[in-house]
């Protein structure tokens, strides 16, 4: 018998469907030239100080008195000293090594950490939403019974739409989990200190925890945004949060993160998640993690920063390309999504038809990531220049 709640899940993963769409298209329309700024993976190679590190790396496994076998279970010192000084203590903020536990990606924390939880915990998410939190949640058997809505009945929601800048609004019902993510996948759009300061005052005053994921930090440019929620006094006391070197240096195919579980949270889930951990994840290798050490060396910084760059200039001329045609766009300033209202009278899937079949270009239908969603597509900006400016010339044709 298989665990009812994973049947539980509609049919397939957002990814997968569009996947499915586009397959179709190209089998009957063998000669289209497909671009893609739908899935968020990202285009530009490692930087060279990563490589090089890789290549060091895999050097010293090639030797008897070098090699290494099973590291540590929360990850090697080497990298979790970089991470508290470069990430941490760089602000200002006082993060401990033994607070760090280095993982294959924010993918696998973001879904797991929900396991160290009661199955009658209510959790909130912002809708729209990165689907892996409530998807994991359904798995957890704490999400309830999904609904004609598009909603599930154990979940609260947190719209966050034009109407209220894409700010949550504090939860009106008691909740013992809220599930942010800043800067925001999929709307791009991001939230102040004093604006991630409620949510931390909130969280002490109502007992609840906030799971915070920063893996698109290294795309802020505004000052006033914070790039940990630890910047917010108190946060230690309530809040986990989630980092990727995936969209920050490039790592989707190399598979390194890290998450913070604070000893000084209300409840001592740094011991919990450490003995979950031993038990069910053996590290990830040491060459990703020599290579997440490199990416905090000053020639990393400066190879980072300069993708980083690059990727934000495609965000900078679709932002601008777009508005230009009529389109309401929103985000794409410190973050490398763009969510764009799609014309009047159009669903979200209906819009993703016709850009793929009229201009063969690939975006990701809002409603994907939960019914506030509906009405607005999302496009990434870790395409390559020539490509990005191609499907902005093709979707200003659209007609
Ligand atoms: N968190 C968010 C919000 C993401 O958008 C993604 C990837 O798209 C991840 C986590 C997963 O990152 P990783 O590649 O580290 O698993």
């Amino acid at each position: 018998m298989i665990n009812e709640n994973f049947l539980k899940l509609p049919g397939a993963y957002l990814f997968a469907e569009i996947a499915q769409r586009v397959k179709a298209f190209k089998a009957d329309t063998p000669d289209a030239n497909v671009i893609s700024l739908g899935i968020g993976d990202v285009t530009q190679p490692l930087a060279p100080a990563v490589v090089e590190a890789l290549h060091k790396a895999t050097d010293e496994m090639a030797s008897g008195a070098t090699f290494r076998g099973y590291g540590p279970e929360r990850g090697y010192d080497f990298l979790r000293e970089a991470i508290v000084e470069n990430a941490f203590q760089a602000r200002g903020i006082n993060i401990e090594p033994n607070e760090i536990f280095v993982s294959d990606g924010a993918k696998s924390d973001t879904g797991n950490f929900q396991e160290l939880l009661s199955k009658d915990i209510r959790i909130a998410v912002t809708d729209p939403v990165y689907p892996v939190y409530v998807d994991s949640n359904v798995m957890g058997g704490r999400a309830g019974e999904l609904g004609a809505n598009g909603q599930w009945s154990n979940i609260v929601y947190l719209p966050c739409t034009a109407e209220n800048g894409f700010v949550p609004d504090l939860p009106t019902e008691h909740v013992d989990v809220i599930y942010l993510c800043y800067p925001n996948n999929p709307t791009g759009t991001t939230l102040t200190r004093q604006q991630l300061k409620r949510w931390v005052d909130y969280a002490i005053e109502h007992d609840a925890l906030i799971f915070y994921d920063a893996a698109y930090e290294a795309y802020i440019q505004n000052d006033d945004i914070p790039h940990s929620i630890y910047e917010i006094p108190g946060a230690n006391l309530c809040a986990i949060e989630f980092h990727s070197y995936s969209k920050t240096a490039g790592f989707t195919g190399i598979r390194c993160g890290y998450t913070v579980v604070p000893k000084s949270l209300c409840v001592n889930l740094n011991h919990v998640w450490n003995r979950r951990q031993s038990t069910k994840f053996n590290g990830t290798s040491y060459l990703s993690q020599r290579a997440a050490e490199a990416t905090y060396t000053s020639e990393g910084k400066k190879q980072i920063k300069a993708t980083i760059n690059y990727y934000m200039e495609n965000a900078r001329l679709m932002h601008e390309a777009l508005t230009g045609m009529g389109f309401k766009v929103y985000g794409g300033t410190d973050a490398p999504y763009l969510w764009v209202r799609v014309p009047e009278g159009m669903t979200s899937w209906g819009f993703f038809d016709e850009m793929l079949h009229k201009a063969q270009v690939v975006c990701t239908p809002g409603v994907g990531f939960g019914p506030a969603g509906e009405g607005y597509v999302r496009l990434t900006a870790f395409g390559q220049h020539e490509a990005t400016e191609q499907a902005l010339e093709r979707i200003k044709h659209l007609g």
